[in-house]
């Protein structure tokens, strides 16, 4: 009997969560472009319908959608998965992840801790890291510093985060980003040796 799984391509998903301000967006975006993993590790871009913080792109960084948009999709079956975080609509779409997967592309996806938990059941053998902030006080001046977060949205961001802090514990590697340079390395380290590159 013929085993169809041994002939299909073994690429993973790869699957980065953390607290708003852990620094898992710069982490991630310097772990696609590095040599070992460029064009071997490809990032599913999410759709959202938070509004575009700036210098973000259209396509690139997200994909910018109305809430009555992503509502539709959500009933179309567009997405993998789909949450509401920080009182916005963020989901993964479904084809672009696949069809990366079939062509033997490993995929990224940086989506929060309930998102994960959804991708995780359907693709088990998915790769889960977390990213940590050295501490609380650390991640609220990383906030600060982003200048992005009115009062409100910074007060949520915290509370998210002692929340997803609790499910660090269902991740294959937790990362403290303490020093970019450094968790940049483990993370390199981490993604290659599970992905078979090196
Ligand atoms: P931000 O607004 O700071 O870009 O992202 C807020 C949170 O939404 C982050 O925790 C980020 O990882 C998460 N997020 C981004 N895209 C997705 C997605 O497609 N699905 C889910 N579940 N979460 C996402």
């Amino acid at each position: 009997m013929s085993n169809k799984a041994s002939v299909l391509p073994k690429a993973r998903i790869v699957i980065i969560s953390g607290p708003s301000g852990c620094g898992k967006t710069t982490l991630h975006k310097a772990l696609l472009i590095s040599p070992l993993l460029k064009g071997r590790l490809v990032k599913s871009i999410s759709a959202t319908t938070r509004s575009k913080r700036p210098g973000e792109r259209q396509g690139k960084d997200y994909l910018f959608l109305s809430t009555e948009v992503f509502e539709e999709r959500i009933k179309k079956g567009y997405f993998l998965e789909w949450e509401r975080v920080f009182d916005n609509y963020y989901g993964t779409p479904k084809k672009q992840a696949l069809n990366l997967l079939k062509k033997g592309i490993n995929v990224l996806l940086c989506i929060d801790v309930k998102g994960a938990r959804t991708v995780a059941q359907e693709f088990p053998k998915a790769l889960k890291v977390f990213i940590k902030a050295p501490s609380m006080k650390v991640l609220e001046s990383r906030l600060k510093a982003r200048g992005s977060e009115s009062k409100e949205s910074l007060e949520l961001r915290l509370k998210v985060a002692r929340r997803e802090l609790k499910e660090a514990k269902y991740y294959d590697h937790v990362i403290i980003n303490a020093d970019l340079n450094k968790a940049l390395g483990m993370l390199q380290q981490i993604v290659c040796h599970e992905l078979g590159i090196d």
